[in-house]
Order: structure tokens, then sequence, then C-alpha cells
């Protein structure tokens, strides 16, 4: 008996949902299956009093790539919202990422020259040689006064670790601006979609069919059986009954209020940069698609958990010992003559949406191209080159 799907695709986030779509529109016959009750992966938005609350973290959509920007606007119209965080330090008020607005909160300077000349002041003198861990990398960027207020707790906080445990990459994503810009992202196409993501992916995935509560690895030979190709975006390491070990990530707590008016915090996004305040942000998610008819506000605390197997995997902790090890479940992956791995969970990066949609539009092309998961073997494994 031939398979009745084309596809099987594990994982109803937005790898799953763009390969999907995209094989669709080729006339594919998919199957979408996620273990969760909802679809979206980790950028669902769900309802609550009238608010569309982010319920795996903040999420606003910005890129760069047309083609991307095309595609998403296909699903959804979206807000003109760009992310402007600040920071709450010692009983202060910073704007976020560091700008002319950061160095004039810090210390009353109001040109770049002022600006310059005091973090020129304080910077460490790395002589020419890389930063060797995250706080050289700080304190040669801004200097001791940004570094000791804003970065220091904050990192410690997220990572669970002192920032001098920490490799220099993770700040390099952080914009430094001499210009009183204090736009989190530089990218031109930037918003909410409105009426929520998870509203998004469900007309993305429109006319496909979708079954949610479903673990592929409790069935995977019976659920491998309705399709000719496999499409997994879960964890690799579980794909693998963690055969190599098993991967880190870093986790995260969510605890929510509902406050009874309709702005409770004056932005989107506050971080908290004290050691003694538990959560590293809190999330008031109406200001990201704001309706203002509602009430109520609905503000959520992000605190950093420690990681163990069963709790949701937010961030790879990309260290040596981590990458080496996926590496050879990618290795494993590439055996595979009917699989195919893609997203966030099964390449193990951290991916922003625009990355992970570009992504799954690049293998869905090959994957067609090529006309299935056998052949050569050579698209079984999405490749960093696909987010481009
Ligand atoms: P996921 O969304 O994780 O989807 C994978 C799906 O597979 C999940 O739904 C999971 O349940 C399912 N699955 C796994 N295993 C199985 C199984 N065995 N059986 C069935 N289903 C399975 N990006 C931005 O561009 N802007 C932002 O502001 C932004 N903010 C973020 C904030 C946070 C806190 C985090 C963690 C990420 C943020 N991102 C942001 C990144 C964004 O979340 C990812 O790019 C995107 O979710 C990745 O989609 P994905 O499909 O690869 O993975």
């Amino acid at each position: 008996m031939p398979a009745p799907h084309d596809y099987l695709i594990v994982g109803a986030g937005l790898f799953g949902a763009t390969f999907a779509r995209r094989m669709a529109d080729a006339g594919k016959r998919c199957l979408v299956i996620d273990k969760r009750a909802h679809i979206g992966g980790n950028c669902h938005t769900r309802v609550v009093e009238g608010i569309h609350v982010h319920a795996y973290g903040p999420h606003i959509f910005h890129c760069n790539d047309e083609r991307i920007w095309a595609f998403v606007n296909r699903f959804a119209r979206f807000n003109g919202f760009r992310n402007a965080p600040i920071a709450i330090a010692r009983g202060k008020a910073y704007s976020l990422p560091f700008s002319m607005y950061t160095f004039h909160q810090l210390w009353g300077v109001t040109t770049p020259a002022e600006a310059l000349q005091r973090i020129a002041a304080q910077r460490l003198d790395l002589q020419g040689r890389e930063p060797a861990n995250l706080e050289e990398h700080a304190l040669a960027l801004v200097g001791r006064d940004v570094y000791e207020t804003l970065v220091r707790h904050y990192t410690a906080k997220q990572w669970m670790r002192e920032p001098r445990e920490l490799p220099a990459a993770i700040l390099k994503r952080l914009p430094f601006r001499l210009t009183w810009d204090n736009s989190y992202f530089d990218d031109r196409f930037q918003g909410i979609p409105i009426g929520g993501y998870t509203r998004m992916v469900e007309r993305m995935l429109g006319g496909i069919e979708v079954r949610t509560g479903v673990d592929y690895l409790a069935e995977r030979d019976a659920l491998d059986a309705l399709a000719t190709t496999t499409v997994y975006t879960g964890c690799i390491d579980e794909f693998f009954d963690y055969a190599d070990g098993e991967l880190q990530y870093r986790t995260l707590r969510f605890e929510s209020d509902i406050h009874p008016c309709s702005n409770w915090q004056g932005n989107a996004v506050v971080n908290y940069s004290d050691p003694e305040v538990p959560w590293t942000r809190s999330i008031e998610h109406r200001h990201f698609d704001n309706d203002p008819s509602v009430p109520v506000t609905c503000v959520t605390r992000e605190i950093p958990d420690r990681w163990a197997r069963g709790k949701i995997p937010f961030y790879p902790v990309g260290d040596a010992a981590n990458l080496a090890r996926h590496e050879r479940y990618l290795a494993r992956a590439a055996a595979l003559p009917r699989h195919v791995f893609g997203g966030r969970l099964a390449q193990y990066r951290y991916y922003d949406m625009h990355q992970v949609i570009g992504s799954a539009l690049s293998v869905a092309q090959r994957v067609l191209r090529e006309g299935g998961a056998r052949a050569q073997g050579t698209h079984a494994v999405a490749s960093t080159a696909d987010s481009r």
C-alpha cells in the first residue's frame, strides 16, 4: 500500500509549518503532528482576557529579506511594533540596547564625543587580542560602568554562570550605538502579526491535516508508515534516544499576573538587572498588539531555570562539548534514508523566526528539486547556510 502522505512533519512550529506550506503549495500531501496541544511551537500566542499572550517568551518579528517578508505577509498583517526595551537597575531606568539614551541616563552626556570619552576612560585594553570571555568583551566594548550596571548581574542571572565563565560571542548580539536610536533591531521589516502568531501559523497550515497531542517518538513506526518522508523538528538527541549523550539547554519558567488596569509597566519588555530580583525581564503583552477595549493587562515574569530532561529546551548551550556531541548526532541523521531534520531543536542552534522560515523554505526547495529524502541524502539535515 502506498503511504497516504508524501510528508509527515513532526512539529507545528515555524519550521514545520513553513515546510508544510511550501510542500502543499507544490501539490504534496502533508500531515503535521505536534506533541503539544497547540500549533505555533515556541511562537504560540494564546488569548488571555482578550490579550494575545506570548506563551513562551516575547516574539518580535524582524528581517531584511524581502522573500521571507512576502512569505509571512501571505498569512498575517503586521503592525509596526519596534522593540525598545528598558532595564531597571538600582531603582533607575535605562534604555536598551546601549545607545546615546543609555549613556545620557548613566553619565548625563549629550553628544557621541562625550560618551566616547567616558567609555575610553574605563575601557579594558585587550592590546589587540580577542576577548577571552563575556566579561572581557563587555569591558572592552563599553567600559566598567555599563558592565557593572547593566550587563554583569543580568547575564549571571540569565545564564546561571558568571560572565567570565561565558563565551564572548553571547554579547555580540547586543547592538551598541552612538546615536539616539533605541530600536532593538536594525531590520527594515519589523512587527507583530495582528491577531497573534498562532493565527498566522493556523493560516499557514490552511488545508493541511494537523494533529496535536501526538508524540512522534511514542509511536514512530506507525507514524512513519503514514508518509514517504518524515521531517523531524524535535530534539535530535531525543530522536536517537540520547545514544551520544544529552545536549544541554538553558530553560525558563514563566509566572503571569492579570492586573486590573490597561498599562502596568509602560513598555512591552522591561529587564531587571539587579541580582536580588529573581526574574530577568517582565513582559506586558498588550503593548505588542494593543486592543484599547480590553480593560485589564497581563504581565509575565521570565525566570531562568536549571535544565533537566522534560523541561522546555529554550536556548542551546553552544559550548564546545555540546557542539561536538551535536556533530555526532548530525552524522547519525545523515545516514538515515527517509528522514529530514530541521529547525532549532534538530540543528541545536538559536534561530530567529525569519531564519527558521528561511531555512525551511530552502530545505523544502532542495527536497523538491532532488525528489524526496532519498536523493543522495544531501539534504537530510538543514545546514546553517539554509537560514540565510
Ligand atoms: P519550535 O517552535 O520549538 O517547534 C518545534 C515543535 O516540535 C514544537 O512545537 C514541539 O512541541 C514539536 N515537537 C518536538 N518533539 C516532538 C515529538 N517527539 N513529537 C511531536 N512534536 C514534537 N525569534 C525572533 O525572530 N524574534 C524574537 O523576538 C524571538 N524571541 C524569542 C524568545 C525566546 C524566549 C525564545 C526561546 C526564542 C525566541 N525567538 C525569537 C526564536 C523563535 O522562538 C524560534 O525561531 C522558533 O520558535 C523556531 O521554530 P522551530 O519550528 O524551529 O521550533
